[in-house]
């Protein structure tokens, strides 16, 4: 498959962790399957994948038995420990399923903040990973980051860094919500979706509620903020439902699906 202008992309995918488990923490094995059989065909049509995904601490709960996503640290890089071995093994095993090479990559804030030697080597390994048609998988070192200067925090401003970093064209950000709307659709059933943003004024930022989902850490103002990073450096980000891994199609041939935020380019 190619874009509407008949090229391939380097598509940033993230899948939040709301998508990936069911509420008691547990691995959601249906949609988990789906995501990683349309990322593969999407990579068989000549697209570059990277895949940021959560999950961690959520799937190491469901493993360990705990009754709900701890809020101790210890408890939460503990379960980071546990999960991201599952999450890893299902990984390699779905998408080798499809004949495809996964290869993990953990990283904290001051790896990449602000340049340096170690931000170079993390993009230098991206890109030879990508060169000998890996799909590289990453997340942040959850046992190792736990404060505000180690943590990056939440994995939508993770993907938005990596998107900027690799100069990719496009990031996902797969939720459990469509996309932005005029309004919390929880608290306003009236709200409409609004499927394209072309400028993220004040206006934009203030749509957001700032809530996450008992599973995951981000929300919508996280998502925003990425999407800012993201368009001001070139690329297009798009908010879309991860119940429905299909969308990724229309999102990569520039259909209309969830909320686009368009790319700022830079007049030549
Ligand atoms: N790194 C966390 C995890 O794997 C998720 C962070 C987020 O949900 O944004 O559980």
């Amino acid at each position: 498959m190619e874009n509407e202008k008949g090229l391939t992309m380097r598509i940033v995918i993230k899948v939040g962790t709301s998508t990936l488990a069911h509420p008691t923490g547990r691995l959601n094995i249906q949609r988990i399957e789906l995501l990683c059989k349309v990322m593969s065909d999407l990579k068989n049509a000549g697209h570059q994948i990277i895949l940021v995904s959560s999950g961690a601490i959520a799937m190491g709960f469901g493993k360990l038995n705990l009754p709900e996503r701890p809020k101790d640290v210890p408890t939460k890089q503990a379960s980071a420990a546990v999960g991201q071995c599952e999450l890893m093994y299902t990984y390699d095993k779905l998408f080798t399923e499809y004949n495809h090479t996964v290869a993990q990559l953990l990283i904290t804030r001051p790896d990449i903040a602000g340049g340096g030697r170690r931000r170079e080597n993390f993009h230098v390994t991206l890109e030879r990973l990508l060169e000998l048609g890996a799909l590289p998988i990453i997340n942040e070192n959850d046992t190792v980051a736990t404060d505000e200067i180690t943590s990056i925090g939440d994995n939508d401003t993770l993907a938005a860094i990596v998107t900027c970093c690799i100069k990719a064209d496009l990031l996902v950000l797969l939720s459990d919500i469509d996309g932005l709307y005029t309004a919390n659709p929880h608290t306003h059933p009236d709200a409409k979706l609004i499927p394209l943003v072309e400028d993220i004024t004040p206006e934009v930022m203030a749509l957001a509620d700032g809530a996450g989902s008992a599973l995951g850490t981000g929300g919508m103002s996280t998502k925003l903020r990425a999407a800012r990073m993201v368009t001001s450096s070139g690329a297009d980000m798009v908010i879309a439902n991860g119940a429905h891994p299909e969308l990724l199609y229309d999102i990569a041939e520039g259909r209309a699906a969830g909320t686009r935020f368009a790319a700022h380019r830079q007049e030549a």
